[in-house]
């Protein structure tokens, strides 16, 4: 399934805030939203072509993607980390080397219909290369 439109976001999205003030807001979108590819046109002036997802929010609406991040016992969690975004990648990350979904190979017959067992959204991990440190 590909990126949500506004529309669908908008239809998906839970119907309470996604944060409690601003601090928490413009730190989260700062932490996350800040690097995303998917908001890479807005930063850059082009703000008709911003992340649907931050939309979605700032009308009051908690996106679906947005899902929820680590709580310690008292249910406390950090303002970086309130939410994980499905569709968060970083600007500079090329993503898979597969497209997805992978497409069907041209002339293969199908045993079951694929539409129900794809997942709604993919998480994105960072593909670029990083550094392993071993700890012996
Ligand atoms: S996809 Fe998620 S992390 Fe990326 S800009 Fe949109 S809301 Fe932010």
């Amino acid at each position: 399934m590909s990126f949500p439109t506004y529309d669908e976001a908008y239809a998906k999205a839970r119907d309470r805030r996604p944060f409690s003030n601003g601090t928490e807001g413009y730190g989260w979108l700062d932490a996350n939203c800040g690097s995303c590819v998917h908001d890479k046109a807005a930063r850059y002036g082009d703000e008709g072509n911003g992340c649907p997802l931050i939309l979605v929010s700032i009308l009051g609406r908690t996106p679906a993607e947005w899902l929820d991040g680590p709580r310690d016992e008292q249910g406390r969690y950090s303002i970086e980390g309130q939410y994980t975004c499905v569709y968060r990648r970083d600007e500079n990350d090329p993503g898979p080397d597969e497209p997805t979904p992978v497409p069907d190979i041209p002339g293969q017959e199908e045993l079951f219909p694929r539409d129900e067992f794809e997942r709604p959204a993919r998480m994105f991990s960072d593909t670029r290369p990083s550094e392993v440190t071993s700890c012996r």
